[in-house]
């Protein structure tokens, strides 16, 4: 059984006064992270320092990014880099999510080259992958999905890759309310593994967490985290609300 982490994603939700609150509820919530699982939230930019200071007094929880540039510096008005992310306390980085994808051009290309960057900074890297409903009907949702895990690893060694985090997240599931069914993530997340030991060999597939991300929320959490190969949730909507953040925590606390 491999650790469950519940990951947050703010989004463009939180400044570092709304930041702070939402941590200071969290920990009334969960006053301890559980021993058996990780928890992260990934606020943005401008409220990472608010988080860090929140987080270190948080046992237990982490604290990631939305994105980083691949450079190590630079004239790119707008971005930030490896190191100033783990100046902040950052220890994990989305990266690739299909907003990123859809409005800020990014491709497997710069998914590639930005998971290569944290994971030389020792950053894990959380990157997502997953089809739209048009690529779901038209069958082509398992090719793409394993062309994007195939390329997004490129040249990333096997004592790299157990440090990175696959989160699947169907396009049609994100923020809209409707979930994959727990058949649907398993099977995908299933045929995930199995390209990862292509890629490498069983046990570094074994130890990639593979996240479920597209409306996971109290009511559904338990059984989609109780699918075999989904190892935790990205979790967009429910990680904005101390409550419902918490409740996924503890149903995945009880299935661990
Ligand atoms: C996400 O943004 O990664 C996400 C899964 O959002 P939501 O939970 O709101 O669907």
């Amino acid at each position: 059984m491999r650790r469950f982490l519940i990951a947050g994603n703010w989004k463009m939700h939180n400044g570092p006064a709304a930041t702070r609150s939402l941590l200071t509820e969290l920990n009334e919530e969960v006053p301890d992270i559980p021993d058996s699982l990780d928890a992260l939230v990934c606020p943005p930019f401008v409220s990472l320092e608010a988080a860090s200071e929140k987080v270190r007094k948080h046992f237990g929880l982490f604290l990631g990014a939305q994105n980083l540039h691949f450079e190590d510096e630079g004239a790119y008005t707008g971005e930030v880099t490896a190191d100033m992310l783990k100046e902040v306390g950052c220890e994990y980085v989305i990266v690739g999510h299909s907003e990123r994808r859809e409005y800020f051009g990014e491709t497997d290309k710069t998914v590639n080259l930005k998971v290569k960057k944290a994971v030389s900074e020792g950053i894990k890297p959380i990157f997502c992958v997953g089809e739209s409903l048009k690529q779901r009907k038209a069958g082509e949702h398992v090719n793409l999905v394993k062309k994007q895990v195939q390329v997004a690893l490129n040249e990333v060694e096997a004592s790299d890759a157990e440090d990175v985090v696959v989160a699947y997240e169907p396009l049609w599931a994100i923020g809209t309310g409707e979930t994959a069914t727990p058949e649907q993530a398993q099977e995908m997340h299933d045929m995930i593994r199995g390209e990862l030991a292509e890629l490498y060999d069983e046990d570094t597939s074994d130890a990639i967490r593979i996240l479920y991300g597209g409306s996971m929320k109290p009511h559904n959490a338990e059984d989609l985290l109780g699918q075999p190969d989904v190892d935790g949730g990205l979790i967009g909507g429910a990680s904005l609300k101390a409550e419902s953040f918490a409740d996924i925590i503890r149903i995945a606390e009880e299935l661990s």
